[in-house]
């Protein structure tokens, strides 16, 4: 079928849509009276809807997923080539894109040395937690199960994974969740917690309180977000990680950093954690693994925590007892690979160090001029401008006129975000993501607008 649609065509799309898609993170009433919008092509940094209208997309996808732009052929050729060969076999067997894969992305970790596929940031994490529970049933007597989780950071949409979600309102309703969960405080030292002048290792400290708390023989793991995405963008303080690191060591409890959105160049390095000098445990990434064009996660292990699998062959519960469907698609490792090509090949990490230093000054300048922007924060092209009422009390501004921000960029015909929303205090940060390809353009267009909308919004 060619999705070549006339007018007519696009306008029974937009009905179809109104009529029959459970839209997600969507409340529908408003599109009893509007159209919803519906996307019909993308290129590099540019989308076009129903409509004919053009947008310049500031969040890659709505939530930093398209790394490396829209409408990349090669990626499109790699997968319908691979498809044609061989599209899937599932379970104990490999396939070609898979292995290769895996090798090309353990040689950017450093550390690291297995690779397990499925399909979803969700399903990457809670395949981590499963790896815990499992190395506490085999190696701890059943003891060392629980995983602690930091308040604002976000794991997913499963309930095991909404067990740890640090966004209260994401987790409201779905209950009740499974036990040996434990919540930690963020490390935003623009809401500071504790009047030190070592916020980040204070910051930390508050881990080790948790286990000590819990007990030490009780806590397997903790899961961390190395920049905290859609819970504020939160850039963790200098020493936090390396005491993080340290912490985890003394107790023995494994460190599982969840690159869902960091991972594959999103702040500048190949991860979030290589910024830290730390070595994690497991690694779990998906959005820009292959920026949209397959579905594909990876939960990445060390080789000593795979061990703890593989230790009697004789043990009929010995082996991780876990399978993906999906993980057995070769569309995902073979789109992987070409996206991680083109990330090399056009030196896009490179030009995510310099287009994020232009994000972050730009809004630095923004800042000087409206009071509104309480704070800048961010690495590479993961940025945001959190607004307040009043910068002497840090009161956010509230929910309806940062949403108006965004709106009001979007009739610019520029895309940005805005943090978790609902939750007062998470949601009051604007988020700019672009993809990897961004151009100086590309960037002081995207800022302009949120000049003009604060002016219009928030002035
Ligand atoms: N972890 C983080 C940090 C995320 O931001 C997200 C998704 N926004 C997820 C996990 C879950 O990923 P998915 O929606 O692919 O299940």
């Amino acid at each position: 079928m060619s999705l070549d649609l006339n007018q007519n065509d696009l306008s029974h799309v937009v009905a179809a849509d109104r009529a029959h898609v459970w839209h997600h993170l969507s409340q529908h009433k408003p599109y009893e009276t509007a159209d919803p919008r519906v996307f019909v092509e993308g290129k590099g940094m540019r989308l076009w809807d129903t409509t004919g209208r053009e947008y310049l997309d500031g969040v890659s996808g709505g939530v930093w997923t398209v790394n490396v732009g829209y409408g990349r052929t090669s990626i499109a050729d790699a997968i319908r080539d691979q498809l044609v060969k061989l599209n899937y076999y599932a379970g104990a067997a490999g396939n070609v894109p898979a292995a290769l894969f895996a090798e090309k992305l353990i040689q950017k970790m450093p550390g690291m040395a297995r690779v397990y596929y499925s399909n979803s940031g969700s399903e990457a994490n809670e395949k981590a937690y499963k790896m815990v529970r499992q190395i506490a049933a085999r190696q701890h007597g059943g003891r060392k199960w629980k995983i602690l989780y930091r308040d604002r950071d976000y794991h997913g949409t499963t309930i095991g994974t909404l067990a740890t979600s640090g966004q209260d309102q994401r987790a409201a309703q779905y209950g009740p969740y499974p036990d040996g969960f434990v919540r930690v405080p963020h490390c935003l030292e623009y809401r500071a917690q504790w009047d030190v002048s070592n916020y980040g290792e204070r910051a930390a400290d508050a881990i080790e309180e948790a286990i000590l708390r819990e007990g030490p023989d009780t806590v397997g793991a903790i899961v961390l977000e190395p920049i905290t995405a859609g819970g504020g963008v939160i850039v963790p303080p200098e020493g936090y990680w390396p005491r993080v690191q340290e912490i985890c060591r003394r107790h023995g409890v494994l460190l599982i950093v969840d690159e869902v959105v960091c991972g594959l160049g999103r702040t500048g390095t190949w991860f979030g954690y290589q910024h830290y000098g730390v070595q994690p445990d497991i690694v779990t990434m998906a959005k820009g693994v292959a920026s949209g064009y397959a579905a594909i996660s990876c939960t990445v292990t060390t080789e000593a925590v795979f061990e703890m699998f593989k230790d009697d062959a004789s043990d009929p519960m010995g082996y991780f007892r876990d399978i993906s469907t999906f993980g057995g698609c070769t569309a995902g490792p073979v789109a992987a690979l070409e996206n991680m090509r083109i990330i090399e090949d056009e030196s896009l990490l490179e030009n995510t160090v310099a287009m994020g230093d232009r994000v972050l000054e730009n809004l630095r300048a923004l800042q000087e001029k409206h009071p509104a922007i309480g704070d800048v924060r961010g690495k590479g092209l993961f940025c945001g401008a959190e607004l307040v009422a009043d910068r002497a009390t840090k009161e956010p501004l509230d929910e309806k006129r940062v949403q108006a921000v965004v709106a009001e960029c979007l009739a610019q015909g520029v895309i940005i975000g805005a943090t978790n929303r609902s939750l007062p205090g998470l949601n009051n940060t604007l988020c700019l993501s672009p993809a990897l390809i961004a151009t100086q353009d590309d960037i002081d267009r995207i800022t302009d607008a949120i000049d003009k909308a604060l002016a219009k919004v928030a002035g």
